[in-house]
């Protein structure tokens, strides 16, 4: 028979008013929450779900948030290597990795991007050799959001150079805890450092830790990819309701953030802060100014037809049809209205837009946003390549010319 939203509620409130403690020891209750498939109801229940469809999902999100209730771990680049594990993975990887993805008790990052390969993902020229039993990798690779702090990073590499480009690559968990990674943090142009370079140099993976077998890797970076886009955005939800709730717990939870959320800190200001605009047009008098007025209509007619079409999508999905076109409008069209965003608030604050610390607009808000907007038209395909992938798979256009076929090693490389 199958579950509606009142079971799932009547359920779901049973469990929390029997367990919730918000004086809890934080590891306690996640494994808790592990243990009764409540911490990801959606997965398989053997691996600590409820087999729940997505469209209960809210119902279980809404009861954890009338009280305060602290979810399993979610944040950054874990549920990407959780939801690739469970796609791709075997079941010693799954019971190895799993549960401390969910507890919170290990980080992981993304390792795909390379100096010579970000569009071209499958340019990738990062080894991986097989050794005595072992992979040794060697190569490097770049933009690895979190890779200061991780355990483990989710690796495309090259095995074979004789085959095509996308047919070489394997896919493997790697353990940053080994002298053979070495983790270099980058700078960026608004001050913060939430990306690295990681080089390898005969890093070890054993042969227990490759996701599915060689000549697998695009495949399973595909998997990996299309989660990252479902879950884009995902990141602050957790963070952001609590303030109202008070317990120990909490102070558990913050502590962990400090460490985890720490790179993402600048991740509002990328997407231009749509909500700062009517209050700073309000407080600045340019809301009284035409060309002003003009620029921040634009802006909230797009950002308002962004937010239908991504819910047009999710109502579609929770209803069973395939993924759409909107992944790709969607993630152009937040590239386009962060832009306008930027600009309007350049409009409405003029020089002062530069300028950062207390005293100036919005202490420092304004200048950070100017300095993250290009971030969100790179992050996870540019705008180009969304571009691409519109005029080729959704409007069916003519494909662009390929050179790179034949054996990698013969293909023109950057
Ligand atoms: C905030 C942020 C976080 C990131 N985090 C991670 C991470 O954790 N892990 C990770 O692996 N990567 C990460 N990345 C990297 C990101 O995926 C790449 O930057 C992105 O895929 C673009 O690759 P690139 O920088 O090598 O640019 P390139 O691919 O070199 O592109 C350079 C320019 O050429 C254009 N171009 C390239 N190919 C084409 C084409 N076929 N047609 C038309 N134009 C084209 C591009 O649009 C771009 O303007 C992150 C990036 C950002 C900005």
């Amino acid at each position: 028979m199958e579950l509606n939203e009142a079971q799932v509620r009547n359920e779901l409130r049973s469990f929390l008013e029997s367990n919730w403690d918000p004086n809890a020891d934080l590891l306690a209750w996640r494994n808790k929450l592990i243990d009764a498939g409540w911490g990801m109801p959606s997965w398989p229940d053997r691996w600590y779900g409820r087999n729940m469809p997505q469209h209960l999902q809210s119902v279980v999100a809404e009861e954890f948030a009338r009280i305060g209730a602290v979810s399993v771990a979610r944040t950054g680049i874990r549920l990407l290597a959780a939801e690739t594990l469970l796609a791709h993975g075997n079941d010693a990887q799954r019971e190895r990795y799993l549960r401390k993805i969910l507890t919170g008790e290990e980080t992981w990052c993304q390792l795909f991007s390379e100096p010579g390969s970000g569009s071209d993902l499958a340019g990738s020229t990062t080894k991986a050799e097989l050794v005595n039993d072992e992979w040794l990798i060697n190569g490097q690779k770049v933009w690895t959001t979190s890779a200061h702090h991780a355990d483990f990073g989710l690796l495309l590499a090259r095995h074979d150079w004789d085959l095509p480009k996308h047919q070489g690559l394997s896919y493997f968990i790697l353990n940053f805890r080994q002298k053979g990674v070495e983790v270099h943090p980058l700078k960026q142009m608004n001050g913060h450092a939430s990306f690295n370079q990681v080089f390898f140099n005969d890093a070890k993976v054993p042969r227990s830790d490759q996701i599915g077998k060689n000549g697998d890797g695009w495949q399973i970076a595909m998997t990996t990819l299309m989660h990252e886009r479902r879950n884009a955005g995902n990141i602050f939800v957790e963070a952001r309701r609590r303030g109202d709730f008070q317990g120990s717990i909490y102070e558990q939870e913050a502590e962990e953030n400090k460490i985890l959320l720490e790179p993402y800190t600048w991740y509002p200001q990328r997407a231009g802060r749509v909500d700062l605009v009517l209050p700073r047009a309000r407080a600045t008098g340019a809301i009284s100014d035409p060309v002003a007025r003009q620029e921040i209509a634009k802006l909230l007619i797009m950002s308002r037809c962004a937010e239908w079409t991504a819910l047009r999508a999710r109502a579609g999905q929770q209803q069973g049809q395939p993924q759409g076109p909107e992944g790709s409008l969607g993630k152009l069209a937040g590239s386009n209205i962060a832009r306008q965003a930027s600009k309007v608030h350049t409009l409405m604050t003029g020089v002062d837009a530069m300028t950062s610390g207390d005293d100036s607009p919005e202490a420092g808000v304004i200048a950070e946003i100017l300095l993250s907007v290009p971030a969100i038209s790179i992050a996870g395909g540019t705008d180009e390549i969304q571009r691409n992938i519109i005029s080729e798979r959704v409007l069916g256009m003519q494909k662009e010319p390929r050179t790179d076929t034949g054996p990698f090693k013969d293909v023109r490389k950057n």
